[in-house]
């Protein structure tokens, strides 16, 4: 990736850089693999980024949104209601009812409490509900604990033991309409056996359905599919070819079944750096530091899941010297990488941290209040 490092230089750091050219090429890599029945809803939590958000609708894509906010801002940059689907444990009032006002396509619904609240709610505002039940397919992913939802004990979606019961239970309520079924296993998912084992495991549940008498019209997979944070320039369009045939070759749905897919990660994760200015060099004790102005309330991934991102030495390209990176903060896990080879680097340098789009700017917080980072595009400058 390139940046236009020129124009960084009077800009108050830290602040995210967006690539959309990147992103486009990104979102048309994913609609040269889908098929008329499948649609993709971009899990909007990965990046809020009013201009993100703009190129992503403009590829015509849904959108999965997790809290009554994320519906919000999915209506503001014009994702069409219909396309846009909503999960979440725990779904206050309001943000169902502004769920149902906006008639969203589908609630994904994960507990049968839940279910008789939406039922009420729509029966007050004159409405039918559409829902899919999260089933919890007790499906392990190979990634961070932090980020595996799909084994039984996790807090999410419905047993798969319970299934059978709560689509029945639809049937005696007034205004809920089961549509389908959903799932999401995780995220950061790089192995593609982890989406062949789901596929199996919904083929079961759907056999289990259909022996008594229910085909539903939608099947969502969630999303999860990882990028490589190791080598963003070498990899910085995630493998969708791979990701769909896995889906097409072990999934099999029945005659006119819609397929979902929730990707979030994979759409903005490589668009996405945050770019930082060295304030000092350090010699400590035993190491050397890098401090730079941006901290864990800008991108919080390193501490909270050991998370790598690359970083980059914009500015100075001249011999070698092995650093920790840290930032301003008062806490000791505000850290981003230890013992890392970079350029020698001085005071008022700019670093890139790589592959931040997903789970980056979204994620800052005000903590030591400090401001919260910018956002900008390659069509700001
Ligand atoms: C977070 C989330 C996603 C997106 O996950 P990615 O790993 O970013 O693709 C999809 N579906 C649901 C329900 C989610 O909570």
């Amino acid at each position: 990736m390139s940046f236009p490092i020129e124009k960084f230089r009077s800009l108050r750091t830290p602040f995210y850089y967006y690539d959309t050219v990147l992103l486009d090429e990104t979102l048309e890599a994913i609609k040269r693999e889908l098929r008329p029945n499948q649609h993709v809803h971009y899990a909007v939590k990965a990046c809020t980024t009013p201009k993100v958000l703009h190129h992503i609708t403009q590829a015509g894509l849904g959108a999965d949104c997790v809290s009554g906010g994320e519906i919000q801002a999915c209506l503001d940059a014009g994702f069409p209601a219909h396309r846009i689907v909503y999960a979440g444990v725990g779904k206050s009032d309001w943000e169902i009812e502004l769920g149902l006002k906006a008639g969203i396509f589908c609630f994904n619904v994960e507990s049968i409490p839940e279910l008789e609240v939406i039922n009420e709610l729509a029966r007050k505002l004159g409405k039918t509900a559409q829902v899919a039940f999260r089933i919890n397919p007790n499906v392990g992913a190979h990634t961070h604990d932090n980020i595996t939802t799909g084994l039984a004990e996790n807090k999410f979606g419905i047993a798969m033991e319970d299934m059978v019961d709560v689509v029945m239970k639809t049937r005696e309520m007034t205004n809920v309409e089961c549509i389908g079924l959903h799932f999401h296993i995780g995220s950061q998912i790089l192995e593609m056996d982890d989406f062949a084992t789901l596929s199996l495991r919904i083929n079961e549940l759907q056999e289990t359905l259909e022996s008594y008498g229910i085909v539903l019209p939608h099947i969502n997979v969630g999303g999860g599919l990882g990028i490589d944070y190791k080598q963003p320039d070498e990899h910085p369009i995630p493998d969708f070819k791979a990701y769909f045939s896995t889906f097409n070759q072990y999934l099999q749905l029945r005659k006119g079944q819609q397929l979902h897919f929730e990707l979030g990660r994979s759409i903005v994760g490589q668009c996405g750096s945050l770019i930082s200015r060295v304030l000092y060099i350090k010699q400590g004790a035993v190491k050397k530091f890098v401090i730079i102005d941006a901290g864990m309330t800008d991108l919080i991934r390193p501490a909270l899941y050991d998370a790598y991102h690359k970083v980059e030495n914009l500015t100075s390209q001249e011999g070698k010297e092995c650093y920790d990176v840290v930032g301003p903060i008062c806490e000791s896990s505000d850290v981003f990488v230890k013992n890392y080879t970079l350029p020698v680097t001085h005071r008022g340098d700019l670093v890139a941290l790589r592959s931040a789009g997903a789970y980056g700017e979204i994620m800052a917080s005000g903590y030591n209040c400090r401001p919260l980072p910018k956002g900008y595009t390659n069509e700001d400058f």
